[in-house]
């Protein structure tokens, strides 16, 4: 199928051309899928999609009336794509629901490991001939409770890395894991994981009913000190009520893979402009704040993973029978 893949990048074109084995005909693009960019789309059956790429509306609109039948995302989340416009322009979306959980999850272990033991600066002191151990100081993470807001793929992977370092495991999720009831996880409320975790890491995704779940009200129930991983997604966490909670010294570290603004900032080099953007300039500043930008999938592993099924998934829908459990479909997100 003649697809065009927006957003793309050395690894997505080396690990997708590699997957695809000239099954289909991949054109590269490395702008972004936004309605200005529509156009490039022009001629082809489907469109390849990532984290960052806006399809709204108005862009499903203009795909539909270029004839393009199929949006591929080489992701998991769905949160960029208007569903129920694809659905009502008979547009097929398929995604990965499932790569390489571990991934994320280690990512999120390697957060938490980062700000909990300092390595960060640690690492640029000793780069800088500064051997102090001035202001290191750290804390063992054996024994301490952690938080775990949605217990699916990765937050249950997340679970169980943390259980190996002789943690408390308390989790929030409708759904309740048996696997980790089992190895002694505690369901709770989320009020009651709020005040009760040392660490907090969020694992579900973003919905109406999640964003900005992390807020002013919810961060005042956090202890005090508590550190905040997010390797999800951005919207997940008001930004603006984090800073306050920061610079109050309430909130104690901050982790974040995703940030609420990141479509304007991340996968891009912006080292020689300006950052208009002061939320994320005034999150740099911040000692106890560690930022990476949307790099939690980026492992062989994962990519491998994650081209794989996006072939599939084109192959399978070019011949009608594409796997029901890739598909996005309207219910998901009612
Ligand atoms: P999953 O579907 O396996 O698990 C999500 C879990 O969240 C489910 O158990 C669900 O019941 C739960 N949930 C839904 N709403 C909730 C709520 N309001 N409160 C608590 N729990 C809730 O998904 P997954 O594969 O574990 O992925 C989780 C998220 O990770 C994705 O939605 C995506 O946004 C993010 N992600 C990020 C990266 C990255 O590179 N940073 C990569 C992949 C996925």
């Amino acid at each position: 199928m003649r697809t065009a893949v927006f957003s793309t990048k050395s690894y997505d074109k080396e690990y997708l051309e590699l997957a695809n084995a000239g099954k289909h005909e991949l054109v590269f693009f490395e702008s972004s899928l936004k309605a200005r960019n529509v156009v490039l789309a022009e001629g082809f059956e489907a469109v390849c999609a990532f984290v960052n790429d806006n399809v709204s509306k108005e862009v499903i609109e203009d795909l539909d009336k270029i004839g393009i039948k199929l949006i591929v995302l080489r992701c998991a989340g769905f949160n960029n794509i208007d569903i129920e416009t694809a659905a009502n322009r008979n547009i097929t979306v398929l995604r990965v629901p499932a790569y390489s959980p571990q991934a994320i999850a280690e990512h999120a272990a390697a957060l938490i490991l980062t700000l909990s033991r300092k390595t960060h600066k640690a690492y640029n002191r000793v780069r800088d001939g500064n051997f102090s151990l001035d202001r290191l100081i750290g804390y063992d993470l054996f024994g301490k409770t952690v938080g775990i807001i949605g217990t699916g793929r990765i937050g249950a992977a997340l679970a169980n890395i943390m259980l190996g370092f002789g943690c408390k495991i308390i989790a929030f999720d409708s759904y309740q894991n048996k696997d980790l009831l089992a190895k002694g996880v505690e369901y709770m409320s989320q009020d009651e994981l709020f005040t009760k975790a040392d660490i907090i890491s969020l694992h579900c995704p973003l919905t109406p009913e999640t964003h900005h779940m992390i807020n002013r009200e919810s961060l005042n129930k956090m202890k005090k000190g508590v550190m905040l991983i997010n390797t999800s997604r951005g919207k997940l966490i008001d930004t603006e009520a984090a800073i306050e909670f920061l610079k109050d010294e309430h909130l104690g570290y901050l982790g974040i893979d995703v940030y609420e603004m990141e479509e304007k900032i991340f996968y891009k080099d912006l080292s020689e402009v300006v950052i208009r953007d002061d939320k994320i300039s005034r999150l740099v500043n911040f000692p106890n704040v560690l930022i990476t930008a949307h790099q939690a999938f980026l492992t062989d592993n994962a990519l491998t993973q994650i081209a794989a099924t996006t072939i599939d998934n084109i192959t399978g829908f070019e011949e009608g029978s594409f796997n029901k459990a890739n598909e996005v479909t309207h219910e998901m997100v009612k």
